[in-house]
């Protein structure tokens, strides 16, 4: 099984220029506030490292975390992507952010991907964006499995219920689509066993 060792912040990049390449990723992307920053924490064992409850869609910027572990005693590194939130429409203005320029840059020809997860609240159901991106991913054939977040919030036969809906949503397999929870901690061990078979 693999094991989280260290975890450190490296850098935001805020441009196309400030993407960085060469290193084994996993990437985490999906609407802002479907629980990205606090599943990244609750993965790493650190509260703090991702910022949590930033007012969504202030930060468009790709966020990398260095992360040491071991599987089965031999040391691996690699990095924790973090993609900016999309889909903020701010209240009285009708702006909406599609996800941008720079993520759709990050994600092109980028073999560094190993593995990306796309978060989406298991309450809300697929938003256009997310479907936008499922679309973008199979096209680009980046390889991914969504997250449906929160799952505390949900009995356990709702959060079945809720992981069926978003199959058909997303046209995608319900084996491909993970229930976790960040306050119990739910799915972590089913994340970190797929992390450990796309980086190894
Ligand atoms: P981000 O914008 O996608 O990074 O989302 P955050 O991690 O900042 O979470 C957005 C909000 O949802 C915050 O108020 C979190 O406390 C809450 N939240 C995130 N994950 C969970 C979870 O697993 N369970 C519950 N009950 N709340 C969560």
């Amino acid at each position: 099984m693999l094991k989280i060792k260290t975890a450190k912040f490296v850098k935001s990049a805020v441009d196309v220029n400030g993407l960085l390449r060469g290193t084994p990723s996993v990437v985490f992307a999906g609407k802002s506030n479907s629980g990205k920053s606090s599943l990244i924490n609750m993965l790493l064992n650190n509260s703090k490292l991702a910022r949590t409850g930033q007012t969504p869609g202030l930060t468009q910027c790709v966020n990398y975390f260095d992360v040491s572990s071991s599987i089965n005693n031999i040391n691996k590194n690699f990095f924790f992507v973090d993609l900016p939130g999309y889909g903020y429409a701010k209240s009285g203005k009708a702006k909406t952010k599609d996800f941008s320029a720079l993520v759709e840059a990050y994600l092109t020809d980028n073999s560094d991907i190993k593995q990306l997860f796309l978060l989406i609240d298991i309450r809300n159901g697929a938003s256009d964006n997310d479907r936008m991106l499922v679309n973008f991913l199979n096209y680009h054939q980046v390889p991914f499995t969504v997250i449906a977040t929160k799952a505390d919030k949900l009995s356990k036969v709702q959060q079945f219920a809720g992981r069926r809906v978003l199959a058909g949503d997303l046209a995608i397999g319900e084996q491909n689509i993970l229930i976790t929870s960040s306050q119990t901690k739910q799915g972590r061990d089913d994340v970190l066993s797929l992390i450990e078979q796309k980086i190894n």
